[in-house]
């Protein structure tokens, strides 16, 4: 089993930020704004960039699209990726426009020389190119080999697309093998992990509304994560996009792959609560959404057994009788009155978040 696939992979440049070789797993997430509404595209993209995502992927489905590119490029700070389906036109003109990526397979685009001008334009500019089988839409000669969509003909797929890039000496790829099949998408990325070297971008597409989406892309890409597979993901939602960021950035923090957020532990509730803890959980989740140390905070309904559990926190707070006890690392620092632990518990997280980044 390729374990150590994730670190063994060819980095690759994607504006500035490198995907792929000894990375972290980089966060994507895609606008679903109309591409050449530029107010409306910056607008959303502003508000994923504020969420952690790393990486944007924009749909580019006509020339508006394409002529859209430039102006959003210059008002955003993360790289742009622009996908495309088939067009040659549309992706030279993405790359023009400054497409810090694309996503395009080069076994669409038709006639040999129309490959050769994307590829051309993208090796020129430094633009790496992302190959995209899903699926729901793989060539019929391989869906009339293995009679179904299979993780061999998903693999088929992507080493057919890839093999175009390479006979043009083209080798900044990314690659996906998406499927809205969870068990599918597994098998897809172990085999791919087995014969390509590229960095994978994990993704388990059409997976549904907020809640189930969420269930089902983290039992899918959970299971290849934790196989040292991946090197970038988005997580699809019928959502706003700002909660795929969310949802992916939680999935990293779970298998210690992000160490650029905070993480809530708390306690599920018991009949020992003796302090109102689902809202304040929600509010502390709130409050460390937007600090960038991998440090843990523990809320607790209780001090009978939580301080110990949450043993690996770094701050947490336990709900005690008409008060909250502070405690690090399971150890108890000092009691707050009630009605001010919530906030004393949130300067600890500061004061300890500075401590990080003083190091
Ligand atoms: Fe119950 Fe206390 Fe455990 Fe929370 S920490 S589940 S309130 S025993």
């Amino acid at each position: 089993m390729p374990i150590t696939h994730r670190k063994d992979t060819r980095p690759v440049r994607v504006g500035d930020l490198v995907i792929g070789g000894s990375n972290k797993v980089v966060i994507q997430s895609m606008t679903t704004t109309k591409t050449h509404d530029v107010e409306a595209t910056v607008a959303e993209i502003e508000r994923l960039e504020e969420a952690g995502c790393q990486v944007v992927r924009v749909a580019c489905p006509d020339e508006r699209a394409a002529d859209a590119i430039s102006e959003i490029k210059k008002r955003i700070n993360i790289p742009l990726v622009v996908d495309i389906h088939f067009d040659y036109k549309l992706a030279l003109k993405a790359i023009e426009g400054g497409a810090d990526k694309i996503r395009i397979n080069p076994g669409n685009i038709g006639k040999r020389w129309k490959v050769e001008a994307v590829v051309n334009a993208a090796k020129a500019k430094g633009v790496p190119i992302r190959i995209g089988v899903n699926a729901g839409s793989l060539e019929k000669r391989i869906l009339q080999k293995y009679g179904f969509p299979t993780a061999e003909g998903m693999v088929e797929s992507a080493l057919h697309h890839i093999q175009i890039l390479e006979e043009l000496d083209f080798h900044d790829i990314i690659v996906s093998l998406k499927a809205s099949d969870v068990r599918l998408a597994i098998d897809a990325y172990e085999k791919a992990a087995e014969q390509i070297s590229y960095p994978l971008h994990l993704g388990i597409t059409e997976s549904g509304t907020q809640f189930a989406g969420t269930v089902k892309s983290s039992a899918g890409l959970g299971a290849i994560l934790n196989k040292g597979i991946g090197s970038t993901m988005r997580i699809s939602l019928s959502a706003d996009p700002v909660e795929e960021v969310k949802v992916g950035r939680e999935l990293l923090k779970s298998f210690a792959l992000a160490d650029n957020a905070a993480t809530l532990i708390s306690c599920p509730t018991c009949g020992r609560i003796e302090i109102d803890l689902i809202s304040i959980a929600n509010e502390v989740e709130e409050y460390i959404s937007t600090i960038k140390a991998p440090i843990k905070v523990a809320v607790l309904g209780c001090a009978v057994n939580g301080p110990g559990e949450a043993r690996e926190a770094d701050i947490g707070i336990a709900g005690a009788r008409g008060e909250g006890l502070l405690f690090r690392h399971g150890e108890i620092i000092r009691k707050v009155p009630e009605e001010t632990m919530v906030d004393e518990l949130k300067k600890e997280v500061d004061r300890i978040a500075e401590e990080y980044f003083a190091e």
